[in-house]
């Protein structure tokens, strides 16, 4: 930030405009406020900005100051499950124990539990809601579901009703505060062809699985709005709980099976071959193959080839589990190096699993390779967010555009690297949010992608060795503004217009990101605030409320009006400077800043003088507070101002640039 030394120009203004320097109507020029009947900066509801913030009333469970109390709980969800793939038919048979702990104070009478694949419905609500171009890509002819075969608990079948995507399960008894309840569901659904998520691909050497939102699934019980049951219609993603997932997937022998967590049974599925590659990969900084492209479907890199095996996983910690098998795959793996809060290292797995198909993802590809780019990713994230806790992050080709899973993702993009960078980066940023910071993206969509959007224009810039690129993020915020279909970032995802999804939930979110760490806050000052708001989170779930919360307490400052017009708001940038002169001192110079949208920010802006210098002023944002004209000083020491320039870092998405710019 350049523009810290104008803070004392501010001091003056102030100083002036409270002892009554100014003068107004007496052939003086007067700065400071200017006309003080124009309209104030007014957010959604017509309610002035800076009215403070009304914010959920802290409890012993979220305090004041957005940092988990004492009071602080969640649940925890373990799950068990079997499941087979049908490769042949394209379906998926499976069981599950589930054992939930009720860590609420609270007595539990029923439970609410997902059934995602019933979006796969026709009738369901949101085939019959989503607009073409939405998540179902307008496919409605597939006749999916999930099919349950009993739920039950003891031997004992439970009574549940199923709403859509929802089923409610009647407990044979309450489950007390502290207690845990077991109870098992039997399931099958046909795997849907490709929408979003998930579904299966035909490539040359094979098929491609790719699995998730795949098995029933407890509904988060919390603090704030008790069962979280807002549906699946396809766009708002998660909000579950953490869980240790132990899960046996079983498929032809020929296939390759890769998932949330670990491998459990290395020796039976993986020859001592494979086996030495991946431990070779564990020392290596570049990627190395496990399986070359010449080795796919070589039977001497498999156990056997007839009948089934079974893949057996592992993770702790994670907040769902997805999983991809094919007999298609290449496969490569390195390492990323992780340091640790107490400076120790650690070697984290990174691999990639591709068909030949992917160009770009290939390990021996002169500037691309997935493995690379998840390496860089990791590496990064860690040091400028958080350790990564994981042991493995997985990338995986399919035919799933771009989507996020703890410890593997699934990525598009098969000739094109920067492409393919692109994607991997942004799905492997949400390790981060929302796997590691773990909010409610069904309602919130913007504390997951939005956040994530934000760390990915730093890892973007320091992949390629540039400097931070926000431009289509400003021009989405811009777009948004001047349409006549303006919504707010706070919206839920699957009542936001398909299009503002992208341009709010993700760009304007971190523009907004970007705005607070360049301008209003500056560097050090919000990276002690935002990574303040991380580590209070870490694997717990923290509302909209406790974000806003813990960034003012943290940075020390009142960012109720930022608040408000970004997150709320849905109005336009637009700041102007009409008039620049020498005061009558002939030492003082005013710059005339007027704001013409309905956003309030402070405002840098450059001076070039007649002799060529330059100094770099800022306007602070509670100028704003009344007014929406304001005269600003500063000591010209009597050089002739030959230009104004706001903005001149282009940091503000500005709706009109024409009048960002005084000459003489
Ligand atoms: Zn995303």
């Amino acid at each position: 930030m350049k523009s810290r030394s104008c803070l004392l120009c501010v001091v003056v203004v102030f100083a002036g405009w409270l002892s009554g320097c100014s003068t107004k109507g007496d052939g003086h020029l007067h700065y400071g406020p200017i006309d003080e009947s124009a309209r104030r900066p007014a957010g959604l509801t017509g309610e002035n900005l800076f009215m403070p913030m009304d914010l959920a009333t802290p409890t012993d469970r979220r305090l004041g100051s957005g940092a988990p109390g004492p009071a602080y709980w969640q649940q925890r969800v373990d799950y068990d499950i079997d499941c087979r793939v049908d490769t042949e038919n394209d379906a998926i048979s499976a069981s599950e124990r589930i054992t939930y702990h009720n860590n609420s104070p609270h007595r539990l009478d029923y439970m609410w539990v997902q059934l995602e694949q019933n979006l796969f419905n026709p009738e369901s609500l949101g085939a019959k809601s989503h607009a073409p171009g939405g998540i179902l890509h307008g496919r409605l002819t597939f006749e999916g579901g999930d099919h349950v075969e009993s739920i039950t608990a003891g031997g004992r079948d439970l009574e549940y009703h199923v709403y859509d995507t929802l089923a409610r399960v009647e407990l044979p008894e309450p489950i007390e505060p502290g207690g845990t309840f077991e109870f098992e569901i039997a399931w099958g659904f046909e795997i849907p062809p490709y929408y979003r998520r998930m579904g299966v691909e035909e490539v040359e050497d094979g098929k491609i699985f790719e699995l998730a939102q795949w098995f029933p699934q407890v509904c988060n019980y919390d603090d704030v709005h008790g069962w979280n049951t807002l549906p699946y219609l396809g766009r708002g993603e998660f909000y579950t709980n953490y869980g240790t997932y132990n899960v046996n997937i079983t498929v032809p022998a020929t296939y390759t099976v890769t998932a949330t967590g670990l491998l459990q049974n290395e020796s039976e599925v993986l020859t001592p071959t494979v086996r030495d590659r991946l431990a070779e990969a564990m020392a290596s900084d570049e990627p190395v193959w496990i399986v070359s492209p010449d080795e796919v479907g070589d039977a001497s890199l498999r156990p056997r080839t007839d009948g089934e095996m079974t893949w057996r996983f592992r993770a702790e910690d994670v907040r769902t589990f997805a999983f991809a098998a094919s007999d298609a795959f290449q496969w490569d793996a390195c390492k990323a190096d992780v340091t640790d809060r107490d400076g120790s290292v650690r070697a984290v797995r990174v691999q990639s699993l591709y068909p030949k198909e992917a160009e770009a993802w290939s390990a021996d590809h002169e500037d691309g390779g997935s493995t690379r780019t998840v390496k860089h990713s990791i590496e990064f994230y860690s040091d400028f967010v958080y350790p990564y806790p994981y042991p493995v992050m997985t990338n995986v080709n399919g035919p799933e555009d771009g989507m996020e899973y703890p410890m593997i993702v699934y990525c598009a993009g098969r000739k094109n690297v920067r492409g393919m960078q692109g994607v991997t980066d942004h799905e492997v940023g949400h390790s981060w949010f929302p796997m590691i910071v773990n909010t409610d993206e069904r309602r919130h969509v913007w504390m997951d992608e939005g956040f994530n959007t934000f760390i990915n224009i730093y890892s973007r810039a320091d992949l390629y060795g540039k400097p931070i690129d926000f431009e289509r993020h400003k021009r989405q915020t811009i777009e948004v503004a001047r349409s006549k279909n303006r919504q707010p970032i706070a919206l839920p995802p699957d009542r936001m217009w398909n299009r503002w999804v992208g341009n709010l939930g993700y760009r304007k979110t971190a523009m907004g990101l970007v705005l607070l760490r360049e301008l209003v806050l500056g560097h050090e000052r919000f990276d002690t605030a935002f990574g303040e708001y991380v580590e209070r989170w870490v694997f717990k779930s923290p509302q909209p409320d406790d974000f806003f919360r813990s960034m003012e307490d943290s940075a020390g400052m009142d960012l109720g009006w930022f608040w408000k017009e970004w997150f709320y708001g849905t109005g336009g940038v637009d700041f102007a400077v009409t008039d620049a002169r020498l005061a009558e001192d002939g030492e003082s110079g005013y710059v005339t800043l007027k704001n013409l949208g309905e956003v309030v920010l402070p405002v840098p802006y450059r001076v070039t003088y007649a002799d060529g210098t330059t100094e770099d002023h800022r306007l602070p944002v509670e100028a704003w507070a009344s007014v929406n004209t304001w005269r600003a000083v500063f000591d010209a020491k009597g050089r002739e101002i030959a230009k104004v320039e706001i903005d001149p870092e282009g940091l503000i998405p500005d709706m009109n640039l024409r009048n960002n710019v005084w000459k003489r």
